[in-house]
């Protein structure tokens, strides 16, 4: 069955780093399979290479050892035009500081992407439109980004992250800068694509509410993978 199929493996990944004569083991010997649908929160303390995992899984990033292949692209040995072609049509990315473009509105900061592939104007419009109502801002489409609170410029990133239908979303600590109310409804709007299994989540998080939401919990030490857990319910 398609939808059960695996997504992402990777099998004994290392990413390490020189820094003048020492070696900085960012990321250390992880193995993990992720399948279509899941949302992943990962969790783990400040330097122990939540970042450095997500830049190898959104291939910005190579793995100094080990494989990673994702939606059956080998990413450890793609070259730079797979490379790109990957992040543009599969790979939808939330960054903790939003990124949006100020002399946009909504609707066009969200819709601009398809534009770029070619998609009719009309066509790009109302897919962002059905977008901005998934994460509740169809009733802010004009507004300028600097007439937007930090949860409202979120939740429109995440809009835009998915335009494309990506299978893969990567968002890290996408609720790292927002105050509590906003970050509640950033954290539900999370829930609602992986309910929806509109696009795998993989999300690096502080927060225990977007880890709740999750159906598994990675947590991350010293570059190494050190516990799991699944959802029961
Ligand atoms: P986290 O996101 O969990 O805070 P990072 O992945 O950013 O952790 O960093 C993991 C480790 O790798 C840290 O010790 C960090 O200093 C180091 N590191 C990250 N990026 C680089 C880099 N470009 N060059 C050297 N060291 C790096
Ligand atoms: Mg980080």
């Amino acid at each position: 069955m398609a939808d059960k199929a695996g997504l992402i493996s990777l099998r004994n990944v290392t990413r390490h780093y020189k820094s003048g004569d020492r070696t900085v083991h960012a990321v250390e010997d992880v193995s993990l399979e992720i399948a279509r649908g899941e949302f992943i929160a990962v969790t783990g303390p400040s330097g122990c290479g939540k970042s450095t995992l997500m830049h190898l899984l959104a291939g910005l990033d190579t793995p100094t050892s080990g494989t990673i292949v994702i939606d059956g692209l080998s990413l450890h040995d793609a070259d730079d035009d797979a490379l790109t072609d990957y992040r543009r049509r599969r790979l939808g990315l939330v960054f903790q500081f939003f990124n949006l473009l100020p002399t946009m509105n909504v609707l066009e900061n969200v819709s601009f992407p398809l534009l770029l592939q070619g998609v009719s104007h009309a066509e790009s419009e109302a897919r962002a439109g059905e977008l901005l109502k998934l994460v509740g801002m169809d009733d802010r489409a004009r507004h300028f980004v600097h007439q937007l609170s930090g949860g409202e410029q979120q939740r429109t990133a995440i809009a835009r992250a998915l335009i494309h239908r990506p299978s893969l979303v990567i968002a890290d600590e996408p609720t790292g800068n927002l105050d509590s109310k906003s970050a509640e409804m950033v954290t539900g709007v999370l829930a609602r694509i992986g309910k929806e299994r509109l696009a795998t989540l993989v999300v690096v998080t502080h927060s225990a509410e977007v880890a709740r939401v999750a159906s598994r919990r990675i947590e991350m030490r010293d570059g190494k993978v050190v516990g799991q857990d699944l959802d029961s319910s």
